[in-house]
């Protein structure tokens, strides 16, 4: 059983499935009320009805990410609502094109980018005094193994170049928020979990060998609590450590 999230605000991004869904659900269990936001509005509202029928409470956002206007609106939205934001996770995430980098067309390197880092940033930019305003606010950026190993995975640039700068904008965020605020910012490596992505990612690979993101989530509604303490650090799940980041010598 999670730790208790009880009249938490938490936003999850890309929660129609995936990590984004089963961490919504096991937010909402925990007492948080979801704002959950992905493309896919049929996908929400099946999320809706299990959050409800849990005893939990959750608020659809159907947008796409890359609609920054509307997700600056989406933080109007929750200062008229709620005055703050307890939990911000960032999960909404794309592959992109698995080829070499000379074979990239620019579209493809912008999409990736937009939704994978750009999205993040426009969100830290609309939720960060709110995020100031909740007495324990919580941001949660999910991450890969990948931004620090793309020596291992030729032909995924955009992916690994992205996710390298998503832990570089968290660990920014991280700084600016430690010593002055409550808010505290982790990143975290969910390591091959059984998803649409991870099959898209490894077409040949036994799903079924594979943990499940219902196996993650109740570590990142840990990582969500007030009692959470840690700040600009990786949380890795694969082998269950929190790791931190040190300068190059
Ligand atoms: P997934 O099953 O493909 O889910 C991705 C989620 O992101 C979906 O809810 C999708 O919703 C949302 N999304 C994508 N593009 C969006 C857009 N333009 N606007 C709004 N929402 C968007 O992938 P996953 O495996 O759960 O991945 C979740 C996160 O974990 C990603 O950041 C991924 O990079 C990371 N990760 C996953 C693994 C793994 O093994 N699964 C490993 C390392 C890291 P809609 O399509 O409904 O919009």
């Amino acid at each position: 059983m999670s730790a208790s999230l009880q009249g938490r605000i938490a936003l999850v991004t890309g929660a129609s499935r995936g990590i984004g869904r089963a961490v919504a659900l096991e937010l909402a269990r925990a007492g948080a009320h979801i704002i959950a936001l992905a493309r896919t509005q049929g996908a929400l509202e099946e999320l809706d009805d299990e959050i409800r029928a849990a005893g939990g409470q959750a608020t659809l956002t159907p947008c796409d990410i890359k609609d920054f206007d509307a997700l600056d609106r989406l933080g109007g939205a929750i200062f008229q609502r709620w005055g703050k934001l307890d939990i911000l996770v960032g999960n909404a995430g794309v592959l992109g094109p698995v080829t070499p980098l000379g074979h990239i067309e620019p579209k493809q390197w912008d999409d990736v980018f937009a939704v994978n880092v750009t999205a993040n940033w426009r969100l830290i930019r609309s939720l960060d005094p709110l995020l100031r305003a909740s007495e324990a606010g919580r941001a949660v950026f999910i991450s890969s193994g990948v931004a620090h190993t793309a020596e291992t995975r030729p032909y995924w640039g955009p992916y690994a170049a992205s996710k390298a700068a998503l832990e570089a904008l968290a660990r920014t965020y991280a700084a600016e928020t430690k010593n002055i605020t409550p808010v505290r910012v982790m990143i975290v490596n969910p390591g091959p979990l059984r998803t649409k992505m991870r099959a898209l990612a490894m077409p040949g690979e036994n799903p079924l060998t594979l943990r499940t993101p219902e196996d993650l989530a109740p570590k990142i509604a840990e990582i969500c609590a007030p009692e959470w303490t840690s700040t600009g650090k990786l949380y890795d799940f694969p082998q269950d450590s929190v790791l931190s980041f040190s300068a190059p010598a």
